[in-house]
């Protein structure tokens, strides 16, 4: 992956690479994103050049052989770590990224906007959750204490670390803080308010910007499968249910509930759950007088300003809890009517 193939982020690609040509490459990075909008392509470019023997215009050349390696995401001094868990695609009994990296190569190779729904899918293990256990600490410890192969740097992708519990995070703790020379981690993550703070603390953070609709448009090509139409609708239904609730009118804050209850499939329930922990996070991020980093496109910048200052302190961090149950009792085959009525009536009454 060079800059030049990422879709949108130019300000971010263009920041990544004078980190670079500056020499002063921060030894633990933290991109948060919306899930889907390229962290991961520009980690890829960013290591890329960093390692690419013949630079030039202010990206990698695509054709040395370590610029090679990372196109088929086997450069063997950069790694990558992601949630798994036990599945069918693996016999490992305590799997950690190595047991599936063949289908994340697959994947992330095929599409590296991938949201983590497709990651589950591709290593089998949609309907677990995925955790980054201490297993996957130990790997990483034991791989970077090796001397690197090549003469570039050692780098770790680590994708989502929010799945990843304390005592993987305090495994790793000392690696970040002091890493081997010339060794560096960027961490990937979709809800920056649930990466330990230990970690968190250590790292250089980067906004990834959310794509426009041009852009979303051509991250959608590279998978037809991908259905981002889906936006527009739950967009629509998310504003409805918020401006229900904040006009205390309860009945039509139900009505949203029994319209996301009625989607044709779990999965789209699923979604739609995501979608709205995504806008509730961005609501937060305002009221945190953070709105640089809420990547609250133009047009909805209005209805989200509203939204912070409707809604009370504890709203967000209840409502993003609550929304989390009932993805995982959508999965345990509780009525869906019941589910969003009571999720509706919870947000209701935390407003
Ligand atoms: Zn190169």
């Amino acid at each position: 992956m060079r800059f030049a193939d990422i879709i949108g982020n130019a300000e971010v690609a263009k920041a990544l690479a004078s980190m670079a040509d500056s020499g002063r490459v921060a030894h633990a990075m933290l991109m948060y994103e919306n899930e889907g909008c390229g962290a991961l392509a520009l980690a890829l470019a960013y290591v890329q050049y960093l390692n690419c023997s013949n630079p030039h215009d202010g990206d990698s050349c695509g054709e040395c052989p370590s610029c090679r390696q990372m196109s088929k995401l086997i450069h063997p001094d950069v790694h990558y770590v992601f949630p798994v868990n036990k599945g069918p695609k693996t016999s490992d009994d305590k799997p950690t990224s190595e047991s599936y990296i063949q289908y994340w190569r697959e994947l992330a190779i095929a599409n590296p906007y991938f949201v983590e729904a497709d990651l589950q899918k591709a290593i089998g293990i949609e309907s677990k959750n995925g955790l980054i256990a201490v297993a996957e600490a130990k790997s990483i410890i034991s791989k970077l204490s090796l001397t690197a192969v090549a003469d570039g740097y050692k780098a770790v992708i680590f994708y989502l670390p929010e799945k990843m519990n304390q005592e993987t995070a305090n495994r790793l703790l000392k690696m970040v803080e002091e890493p081997p020379e010339k060794t560096l981690f960027i961490f990937i993550t979709h809800a920056p308010e649930k990466v330990l703070q230990t970690i968190f603390s250590r790292c250089q953070s980067i906004r990834v910007m959310p794509l426009t609709k041009d852009e979303a448009a051509q991250v959608k090509a590279l998978n037809p499968f991908d259905d981002r139409e889906e936006y527009n609708l739950f967009m629509d239904l998310f504003s409805d249910l918020m401006n229900a609730i904040v006009a205390r009118d309860l009945m039509a804050a139900l009505e949203c509930g029994e319209v996301v209850a009625a989607l044709d499939s779990r999965e789209k329930q699923k979604a739609f759950c995501a979608f709205a922990g995504e806008c509730i996070r961005k609501i937060f991020m305002i009221q945190q007088n953070m709105p640089q980093i809420a990547g609250v496109a133009e047009e909805e910048q209005e209805f989200y300003s509203a939204m912070a200052g409707k809604c009370g302190k504890g709203f967000c961090s209840k409502s993003i809890t609550n929304i989390e149950k009932v993805v995982a009792m959508i999965d345990r085959n509780v009525s869906s009517k019941i589910l969003f009525c009571d999720l509706v009536n919870r947000m209701f009454l935390s407003v």
